[in-house]
């Protein structure tokens, strides 16, 4: 799966943002997914902690 803007392969992260913030959009990577929702790519890592914390099995711990 890569991103339906830029091509870049899309990471397991990435593809679980895309189910939670961009159900019914093309798939896109978080540099482009921040660009369409208008915020910053450190806010959806944010996200992805937040929804992490909650148990969320969309998401894995990143290094
Ligand atoms: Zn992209």
């Amino acid at each position: 799966m890569t991103c339906a803007k830029c091509e870049k392969p899309l990471s397991f992260n990435e593809l679980g943002l895309n189910r939670k913030l961009n159900a019914n959009a093309a798939r896109l990577c978080m540099r482009c997914m921040a660009e369409k929702l208008g915020v910053s790519e450190l806010r959806l890592r944010e996200k992805i902690g937040e929804y992490l914390a909650a148990g969320c099995m969309y998401f894995v711990k990143e290094d």
